[in-house]
């Protein structure tokens, strides 16, 4: 098979590749404005035969007891995906404008082999686990923990990583046992879609256990959160949908697990080498043109240098020119849409009006002239109550504030309603572990320490999110607990 989705995109319901009841939609490079092609366009109609399909999958057959067949199945999509790397790396650089040195780690490769780690656990997780004897009521009792899959989950997720943030669902999903619906944002379905063409046509999953409903209907996502015959919504995006999903789950009691926006912290102690930190801090909200939930977007300096780091920082960020995602040298690529770019070019608007400085950047490359490029931007003069220092902007643009001191950067580090990720730069071991423990996000890089990994949970503290992602702790999030007591022996 030849993965050519330009105008054979399908939805993927009960096993089948059907077109969408609501004909197709547009799907654009961001590189180039143009039209690359169509996505089967799926309406409620779509959705609710989708749900129809998983439900049935999860009550009516096997599949959330069969741990081995279920580990097989996601070896097999796992091989079969690789078998089309090429292919779908070349679609993924031309639908998202991912950078191509990211699609080897980040983007593709990386999430994609993270399947093998959930077909693992599916096959060796603990699935029972003995609790012991007690006398409750005086009554001698030996309990165990059953642990099950929580039903059918409607999986919701957003354009920045497509792959990564769909398998970093689909895996863990699958792997407790789960039957899915994922709903992949409206900027990329390709992505989605094409994973679902394999899944059909190249594995084993049997019918109704993976459905793929891609949608130019925003209000696909809110039916499915609300809907009463899904039992858990994985999600992923903005603060403010996360918010809504949160709300019309509420409806059916539906548990909800929510991977949100983040507004993140580079801190730079002053017993860092503050060039380097700098450069680093610039290169990282270039990376994917800033549109990464736990990027760092605040960059904290002692006040003592703050205009060295400013110079540093413009130094760097002066190099890093938005180019085409195609070349393997690019590292900044375009944003997703000419919506996100005026939503960027906002943000750069508001700065200055909120009285900062554009140190470098501050618009449109002008080697471009197509394609949603954003200059690497640099803003100094704000202190942390600027909305600009408060509010996710997800684009290549870089607040430098400075700070007073270890004590005075956590404050700042903190005074945000996210707390998705950071970063630490530092010397002393101890300053560093007492900077670590007090600021509050879910995961911090310390010294350019990585924190992806399949094994390693992610997600968010306060408006960033509930629950983990990735990891045991994520893999926990797809199940329920029985408890069952039997006369002890
Ligand atoms: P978004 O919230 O606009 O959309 C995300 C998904 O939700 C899309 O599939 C969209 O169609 C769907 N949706 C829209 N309205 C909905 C509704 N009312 N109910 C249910 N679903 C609805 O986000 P986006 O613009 O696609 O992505 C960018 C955002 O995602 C950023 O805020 C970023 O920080 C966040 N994000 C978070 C993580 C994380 O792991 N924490 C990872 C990547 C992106």
């Amino acid at each position: 098979m030849t993965l050519r989705p330009t105008d054979s995109s399908t939805l993927l319901i009960d096993g089948k590749l059907v077109p969408g009841s609501g004909g197709t939609f547009e799907v654009f490079d961001p590189t180039t404005e143009e039209v690359l092609g169509h996505a089967a366009d799926g309406t409620p109609a779509d959705l609710d035969a989708a749900i129809d399909a998983a439900r049935r999958a999860f009550d009516h057959t096997d599949w959330s007891r069969d741990h081995t067949f279920r580990a097989h199945c996601l070896r097999q999509l796992r091989d079969a995906i690789r078998g089309h790397i090429e292919e779908l790396r070349e679609i993924t650089i031309a639908e998202v404008g991912a950078p191509r040195f990211l699609t080897a780690a980040a983007h593709l490769e990386g999430p994609v082999d993270d399947l093998l780690w959930f077909a693992d656990l599916a096959e060796n997780y603990s699935w029972k686990q003995d609790l012991g004897n007690a006398s409750p009521m005086g009554i001698p009792t030996h309990r165990y923990l059953l642990k099950e899959a929580t039903g059918v989950v409607g999986a919701i997720t957003p354009w920045n990583f497509p792959h990564q943030i769909n398998f970093a669902k689909i895996g863990p999903a699958l792997a407790a046992g789960n039957t899915v619906v994922l709903k992949p944002a409206p900027d990329t379905p390709w992505c989605a879609a094409l994973i679902g063409r394999i899944a059909a046509e190249e594995t084993d999953i049997p019918a109704g256990v993976l459905n793929i409903v891609t949608s130019s209907d925003h209000r696909i996502g809110a039916l499915l959160s609300e809907d009463p015959r899904v039992d858990l919504i994985s999600f992923t995006g903005s603060t403010a949908t996360g918010k809504s999903v949160m709300r019309a789950a509420s409806e059916s009691l539906k548990k909800v697990f929510l991977e949100l926006g983040g507004k993140s912290a580079f801190v730079v102690l002053d017993d860092a080498d503050l060039r380097a930190a700098c450069s680093m801090a610039a290169f990282t909200v270039c990376t994917h043109a800033g549109q990464g939930c736990a990027i760092t977007t605040r960059l904290l300096v002692p006040r003592a240098r703050y205009d060295e780091a400013v110079e540093a920082t413009a130094k760097t960020l002066q190099g890093l020119r938005p180019g085409d995602p195609r070349d393997s040298g690019t590292i900044c690529g375009p944003l997703i849409s000419a919506r996100q770019r005026d939503r960027v070019e906002g943000y750069i608007r508001l700065a200055v009006e909120e009285g900062g400085t554009v140190v470098v950047g501050g618009g449109r490359p002008t080697e471009h002239d197509r394609g949603f490029f954003v200059e690497p931007t640099l803003i100094s003069g704000l202190d942390n109550s600027a909305r600009t220092a408060q509010e996710e902007i997800f684009g290549p643009v870089l607040v430098i504030l400075p700070h007073d001191g270890d004590d005075d950067a956590v404050r700042i580090a903190n005074d945000s309603p996210y707390g998705l990720s950071g970063a630490v730069y530092g010397t002393d071991p101890d300053r560093i572990a007492r900077v670590v423990a007090g600021v509050r996000t879910g995961t911090l890089g310390v010294n350019g320490g990585i924190w992806y990994a399949a094994d390693a949970p992610f997600g968010g503290y306060k408006q960033s999110g509930i629950g983990r992602e990735m990891g045991l702790a994520g893999f926990e999030e797809y199940l329920e607990t029985k408890l069952v007591a039997e006369p002890a022996l």
